[in-house]
Parts: C-alpha cells; sequence; structure tokens
C-alpha cells in the first residue's frame, strides 16, 4: 500500500505572508485533501530576529484568514511535533550522531579567514571558486577527536561521496532532472555554535515528520540536490519533489512590492474575499481542466493533482482576481456581505454621521479605491454606535448589499460607494454633478426635483422603489421632459452625485422625511 501522503508548509516567518507563500500553502493544503493525506504546518523560526512570535501570529492568522486549515502544527499540535524548529534542536543533534555513526559526516576546523583566503586567492587567479577544498575531509580521526577535545571550534560537513555520479530526481513538475554530484562540495550541516543549517534542518524535519511530498517554490530547487545527498547520508528515502513556477507581474517581471500589493493580509484589508483568493491563487499554475475559472474549495480540494501544475511561469494579474472577487460578492447573500463588509460600513457610518450641513464639494473619484493603510482607525465609541445600530436595523444593511452586488469589486467600494446613504438630512453634492446636471443650461433642473418632491411627499404614495419610480417616471409626458432630464438632478439631489447605486432602491432605504430634506437642502444650496 503507498504512504499515507504527508505534506507540509514551512514558512520562515519574516513579517507577512506573501502571494508566493500563500500559492505554495494552498497547493500542499488541496494536495493533501485530494489525496486524503495530512497537511501540516511547520515553523522555520531559526532567524531569532524575524521570528518573533508576532510574525508568527501574522502567518497563523493569514493561514486561518484564508481557511486552509492544517492537521498537524502550531496550535493543533500532532505527534510529529514540535512543529516549530526552535524547539525540534534536540533532533538534529540526533541525526548528526547518526550521520557520525555512518561516517558521513567530518568535523572542519578551517577558521571563516583561511576559508575567505581560499575564496579570494581564486577570483584573483580569475578562476571560479569552486566550494570548500576538502582540507579536514581526511584528517586522521584521532587528530580530531584531540581537537574536538581540546574545546577547538569546529562545523559538521557532509562527506560527499566521492563517486557519486549525477543526483537525479524526478521532479513532478519539471520531470526528470539531473545535477553532478562532483560540483557539490562538502557543506556544512552543523555551525560552530551548533545550529542546524537550513538545508539539514529541512531533511531532518521532513524526514522525521514523515513528509512524502515536498512542494515549494521553484526558488528552493537548486537546494534540493544538496538535500537528497543529505537524505541518502542518512539512509532515509527521498520524499518527491513539486517545484512550483515562479509568479510574474502583468509585466513579466517577477513578482515584487512595485507591482502593488504582494501579500495576503494587503489584499484582505482591501476587501477581498478569502474564497475568491483561494480559487485565484489556486489556478496560478494549476488548471482543473484549462477552461473553468470560478472553483469552490470543495472542487479544488477534491480535484487538486500536481499533474496538473504547469511549469510555465504564472503571470499574477489583479484585473482577474478583482473579477473573480466581484463574482463571488454577487454569490454571497446579504448577511454575509453585511458581516464581512462591517470594517467598511461602520467607516462610511462613522463618516456620514457627523454631516449637518449641506454643502457642494470638490469631486473626487468615486471608484478611487478606500486607502485604509491612510485612514485613521475608528474608535470604540464610532464601531460601538455602528454596532447599535445594525444591530437595530438589519434590514437597512442587507438592503443594501442589492444596491452594489452587481458592480462591487471588492468590499471595501461599499465605503465610498454608498457614503450618501449615511448623510441622514444632508447631501454632499458632487460639484461636477451639481454643474453638468443641476445647472445645465435650459434642462429645467429646479422644475424637475419640484415635481419629483410632490411624489415623494405624497403619503397616499407607499414608500416602495417601483411604486415611486412609476410616479416619477410618469411625470415625464406631463411636464414634456426627457427621463434622463427629469431623473438624473433628483439623483443628484439626494445621491449628491450623478453616478450612484440605483436611485429609488436607494431611496425606498432612506426616511421620507430625510429624503426631504436633502432636496430642499439641495434647492436651497444651488438655485
Ligand atoms: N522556510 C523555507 C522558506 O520560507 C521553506 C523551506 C522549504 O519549503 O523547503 O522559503
Amino acid at each position: 500500500m503507498a504512504d499515507r501522503v504527508r505534506v507540509r508548509f514551512a514558512p520562515s516567518p519574516t513579517g507577512r505572508l506573501h502571494i508566493g507563500g500563500a500559492r505554495t500553502a494552498i497547493f500542499n493544503w488541496a494536495f493533501a485533501r485530494a489525496m486524503g493525506g495530512d497537511f501540516i504546518l511547520r515553523i522555520e523560526d531559526t532567524d531569532p530576529e524575524r521570528s518573533t512570535k508576532e510574525n508568527v501570529d501574522v502567518i497563523l492568522n493569514a493561514m486561518k484568514w484564508l481557511g486552509l486549515n492544517w492537521d498537524e502544527g502550531p496550535e493543533v499540535g500532532g505527534e510529529a511535533g514540535p512543529y516549530f524548529q526552535m524547539q525540534r534542536m534536540s533532533t538534529y543533534t540526533e541525526a548528526l550522531e547518526r550521520l557520525k555513526e555512518r561516517g558521513a559526516v567530518y568535523p572542519c576546523f578551517c577558521t571563516k579567514e583561511e576559508l575567505d583566503a581560499k575564496r579570494k586567492a581564486a577570483e584573483d587567479a580569475g578562476q571560479a571558486y569552486e566550494g570548500y577544498d576538502g582540507t579536514c575531509r581526511d584528517m586522521d580521526p584521532s587528530e580530531a577527536a584531540r581537537r574536538i577535545e581540546a574545546g577547538e571550534p569546529h562545523v559538521w560537513r557532509l562527506k560527499v561521496p566521492h563517486d557519486h555520479g549525477p543526483i537525479m530526481f524526478n521532479d513532478a513538475v519539471y520531470g526528470p532532472t539531473s545535477f553532478p554530484a562532483n560540483v557539490m562540495d562538502d557543506m556544512i550541516l552543523v555551525r560552530t555554535d551548533g545550529s542546524p543549517t537550513y538545508n539539514f534542518a529541512v531533511v531532518c524535519d521532513d524526514a522525521n515528520m514523515g513528509i512524502t511530498h515536498v512542494i515549494r517554490g521553484d526558488d528552493h530547487l537548486s537546494n534540493t540536490p544538496r538535500q537528497i545527498l543529505i537524505y541518502e547520508a542518512l539512509g532515509y528515502r527521498t520524499p518527491t519533489f513539486a517545484h512550483l513556477s515562479m509568479i510574474l507581474g502583468p509585466d513579466g517581471k517577477k513578482l515584487s512590492k512595485r507591482h502593488g500589493a504582494t501579500s495576503v493580509e494587503e489584499y484582505r484589508d482591501r476587501g477581498f474575499l478569502p474564497d475568491a483568493m483561494v480559487n485565484f491563487l489556486a489556478l496560478l499554475g494549476w488548471s482543473l481542466d484549462g477552461e473553468t475559472t470560478i472553483m469552490s474549495r470543495d472542487v479544488i480540494c477534491s480535484q487538486f493533482s500536481l499533474d496538473r501544475i504547469t511549469k510555465k511561469d504564472a503571470v499574477f494579474d489583479e484585473t482577474k482576481l478583482s473579477w473573480m472577487n466581484g463574482q463571488y460578492i454577487q454569490k454571497m447573500g446579504a448577511a454575509e456581505w453585511v458581516e464581512l463588509s462591517k470594517p467598511w460600513l461602520a467607516r462610511a457610518h462613522a463618516e456620514g454621521y457627523p454631516y449637518v450641513h449641506t454643502a457642494i464639494v470638490p469631486s473626487s473619484d468615486p471608484n478611487a479605491p478606500a486607502d485604509d493603510a491612510e485612514a485613521e482607525p475608528l474608535n470604540d465609541e464610532q464601531w460601538a454606535a455602528f454596532e447599535d445600530e445594525l444591530a437595530a436595523c438589519p434590514a437597512f444593511y442587507e438592503g443594501l448589499y442589492p444596491l452594489v452586488a452587481e458592480r462591487e469589486t471588492s468590499l471595501a467600494e461599499c465605503e465610498s460607494k454608498l457614503a450618501y446613504m449615511f448623510w441622514g438630512p444632508c447631501v454632499l453634492l458632487d460639484e461636477k454633478s451639481v454643474n453638468k446636471v443641476l445647472k445645465k443650461e435650459g434642462a429645467r433642473a429646479d422644475e424637475a426635483i419640484a415635481a419629483c418632491r410632490e411624489v415623494l411627499a405624497d403619503e397616499a404614495n407607499s414608500w416602495e422603489a417601483a411604486v415611486l419610480e412609476e410616479k416619477c417616471r410618469a411625470l415625464a409626458e406631463p411636464l414634456d421632459m426627457k427621463l434622463k432630464n427629469l431623473l438624473q438632478p433628483l439623483r443628484v439631489a439626494i445621491c449628491g452625485n450623478m453616478v450612484s447605486p440605483p436611485l429609488f432602491e436607494s431611496i425606498e432605504l432612506m426616511k421620507r422625511e430625510d429624503v426631504l430634506a436633502r432636496i430642499d437642502a439641495t434647492v436651497a444650496q444651488v438655485f
């Protein structure tokens, strides 16, 4: 029977979960799920400066936000733990002992100065430095033992067999891959201070944790032959390797800060949904059938396979991600939308509330993304006021969803797009809209507004979008006015802008007295 599949995601906590790391995590998670195996999270925290508790939490929170539940790892534990490398030091010591017994390592007493001098000499002679020259490799064991005994600083190096042929492995993505062994120098496994090097620790962990498949970025491809040599020296079976291609920005260059947001947290804060992120990232280098773009977690987790991973570089196209996010927003339904949009709705609420005057304001781009990095966080009082209102009138908030559901590409957009819904009896009149619509020569905007106001003020008309719209539209004929000239002024008078979500659906969600007050305030301001 084939081994139970065990895969791991092994981030070094450096501050944020980057898009590339998240993609690696998703591929491992989906593969484990598809194979009925285990997904392990291991924290590679050997860099004490960067591996703070805070940085670890950032990774765990991003994983949780994405919904990538791990079967073993921090917080959940597991039989192969601990899952922090710093807590596994004794396992590296044991592995070193095993290598000593097998005669696969030797102590090296060469100092940094000696090694630097050799490197420099090679460079000065115009030759490429070929790595460690094996000075200590054949030292008499009794001399080595004596020098260790005397406390002389030393590292432990792998004794790469001189007769080793090419190091070959069948990468699940790149196919048969081969590296010449004779260019591998005797790499350091354990440093002078007793700490393991990256390659040594990773091999020990993967072996001790029973990892069957190592799925990781191809920046690790050149480490793989070295790691295979370590597996062989330990006498352990090598896992299957699958190296994932690079992620490029739309300009064909490696994805970096230059391209904008590069971490999962940034996308979360910009109103992207975890489902959309997982769907989008799963398709960076993998495909279900080459066509399907929208896929639930269930589909990804049941259908994921290594043989559909491409070695072509993947392109990160944020326009596609936005589109996909929009698709998920359209499907999610009002209650969930309100729940997930709270950070931005609370902001719109807090920003709307203090307006007590109607005014004409300079035009801004209503589609500009909310810049949360610069926005002041809401204080407790503002949050409490929002939560109270949400609890008191959930129908209002759920009613906002259809106003934007079809058009939003990120949850954050509701903050600016629905700002007008929170102005109570006031309006912030967009200057351009005032000039183009309300002050338009010969368009009789004042007459149009007055006529519509009568419809809205008439208590005999029930306060429903369809009824109010029909009655207002019916005014076009007696007034001998184009529909556009009739309704656009009303839109500006109430929503402040000539581009807004559906007008009458918005009106239905407002209080009649507020709508009338807005109209009156606009008229007083403009005409
Ligand atoms: N900790 C390594 C990194 O963050 C990953 C090691 C591995 O996957 O082998 O790049």
